[in-house]
């Protein structure tokens, strides 16, 4: 686990989130009907090279692509392809970039066109959730407390959370410690401290928690087939609270 000290530290890996954050940006306004995943991530990976980043994912325990692209009931780690959008679907971007030896990463659902209101609620209590599990991202509190207030946000809205897949430490590896689980009991796990950077990742299904894995390897989808999505940002622990380094400036 990192614990930011010097002030080079944090402006590399600010630096690193920035770079995912304005890609997720672009890249939200390039989705559309008919565009490919694969136009997706070939823009991603270019722009990342020319401001001389690494994608994060690509290569990472053999993944084949900069961004994973997730489409409806596919919760994570969805690989970019011919696949064109259609109108109505809903799309997960998660990106990782790797600058000086630091690592950004975050994640958006986007809707393609217009989509059913049961799926705008969706992405809504899920990017809210996102936010929950932010608000107890401070000292004083513990790891869990964020655990706990995105699974009671989410059942209270009466979705799933995934439990298979988990947000996680990060700064010089993409994952380091502490697991972070978007379910558990308020009041446990480690006590949080100023420094600590952490990417909280709720993933959350309209019915059941439960997931499988596609015969590809890598795409997770949800075990009934109905829709999810995923909303995650890169936070560092600061005096003055959470700090969000994936929000683009
Ligand atoms: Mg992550």
């Amino acid at each position: 686990m990192i614990i930011l000290k010097s002030k080079e530290e944090i402006e590399h890996l600010w630096e690193s989130n920035q770079i995912v954050a304005h890609i997720l940006s672009d890249l939200r306004k390039m989705v559309q009907p008919g565009i490919t995943t694969l136009e997706l991530d070939v823009y991603a990976e270019t722009k990342i090279r020319q401001q001389g980043g690494i994608p994060a994912f690509k290569g990472y325990r053999g993944f084949p692509a900069t961004v994973c692209v997730s489409i409806n009931e596919q919760v994570v780690h969805g690989i970019p392809g011919s696949r064109r959008l259609k109108e109505g679907d809903i799309v997960s971007l998660d990106l990782g970039v790797i600058l000086k030896g630091f690592y950004g990463d975050a994640a958006i659902t986007i809707p393609v066109g217009k989509i059913s209101e049961e799926a705008a609620r969706l992405l809504d209590v899920t990017e809210k959730a996102l936010y929950k599990g932010i608000e107890q991202a401070k000292t004083g509190k513990r790891l869990y407390d964020i655990s706990h207030a995105i699974q009671s946000w989410v059942e209270g809205n009466r979705f799933s959370v995934v439990r298979e897949f988990v947000g996680h430490g990060v700064g010089r590896d993409l994952h380091e410690e502490p697991q972070i689980p978007n379910f558990g009991e308020p009041n446990r796990g480690v006590q949080l401290k100023r420094g600590m950077v952490l990417a909280l990742e709720p993933m959350v299904n309209m019915g059941t928690w439960k997931v499988r894995v596609e015969p590809d390897g890598w795409t997770a989808v949800t075990a009934d087939g109905r829709l999810s999505a995923h909303f995650e940002h890169t936070i560092a622990i600061t005096e003055d609270g959470p700090y969000i380094l994936t929000l683009a400036s």
